[in-house]
């Protein structure tokens, strides 16, 4: 019988709440067969999270969500099945982190133009590893007292085109998908519905993407509808999965709920060995 795949979550090798080994424990709670831990710009965590796969006998696909430029708007893509020893790989996700860095700084340079007098430290203590993000950003405005809950922090200061809000230096998405392959994985683009329009969907699988994150929290049944038929006629694959990040945003039950079935799964692999 087909099991239950979640190849979507983070861990605090990015800006997810739990460390690998909570996330799996709460996967096995939430049923699930197969995972795949894609945090932001790191594979720092793979290792140790295929080794608990195997002790809590749960299938670990490698991954990672990587953010692009398309248009001079971010949008992600999810890579599967890569090989994490790869050295140019390696070093590219370095480099993003440290641009992930630099950029956390122009917004705490921002924020201190602004009159809030946050401090890298400040964020850097929310930081499990060494890849920093807005959501340890809006951490830090919380515990500081300068908003009231996470979302406001987006709203007020750090979301897209709010006041405090820094673009991240990407690579192009064609770029992006070479990277991915060239170290033998496969590519998705992560959660369309909330960045691409379709003109841009369309660019996006021309620079190579080999399938689509149709099930996602922010799809509605009718937009997931919309790009199962995509994938269908432009002979890609599907993924999918819940964008845990480990009870931070609320997403606590969301375990179990966004999943794919194990045979699409099946079907990666199926086109990783016929390429
Ligand atoms: P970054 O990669 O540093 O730009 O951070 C992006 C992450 O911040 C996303 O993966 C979300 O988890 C979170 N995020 C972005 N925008 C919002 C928002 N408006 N409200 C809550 N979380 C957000
Ligand atoms: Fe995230
Ligand atoms: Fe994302
Ligand atoms: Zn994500």
């Amino acid at each position: 019988m087909d099991g239950k795949a979640d190849l979507h979550m983070h861990s605090t090798y990015s800006d997810g709440a739990l460390s690998p080994g909570d996330v799996i424990v709460k996967a096995k709670e939430a049923g699930l067969q197969t995972i795949s831990i894609t945090d932001h710009d790191s594979v720092g965590g793979l290792e140790e999270t295929l080794a608990l796969g195997k002790q809590y006998e749960i299938e670990v696909v490698p991954g990672v969500e990587l953010s692009a430029t398309l248009n001079d708007h971010e949008i992600h893509i999810l890579g599967y099945f890569m090989d994490h020893h790869n050295k140019v790989l390696l070093d590219s996700l370095a480099g993003f982190r440290e641009e992930r860095m630099r950029r956390a700084e122009r917004i705490v340079n921002k924020l201190n133009k602004m009159n809030i007098p946050l401090s890298m430290e400040s964020v850097l203590a929310n930081v499990g590893s060494d890849c920093v993000g807005r959501p340890h950003i809006a951490n830090a405005l919380v515990n500081e007292g300068h908003a009231e809950d996470y979302h406001q922090a987006f709203r007020k200061y750090i979301g897209d085109g709010k006041p405090a809000f820094e673009k991240k230096n990407c690579f192009s998405p064609e770029a992006t998908v070479r990277l991915i392959s060239d170290a033998g994985g496969l590519s998705f683009l992560a959660h369309p519905g909330k960045s691409v329009s379709e003109e841009f969907l369309i660019q996006l699988i021309n620079a190579g993407l080999d399938g689509i994150e149709v099930v996602h929290p922010s799809h509605t049944f009718n937009l997931v509808q919309y790009y199962r038929g995509i994938v269908s006629e432009y002979c890609l694959l599907e993924s999918g999965g819940s964008d845990f990040h480990g009870g931070k945003k609320g997403d606590d039950n969301i375990l179990g709920q966004y999943t794919i079935p194990t045979a699409a799964v099946e079907m990666m692999r199926h086109r990783l060995f016929s390429n």
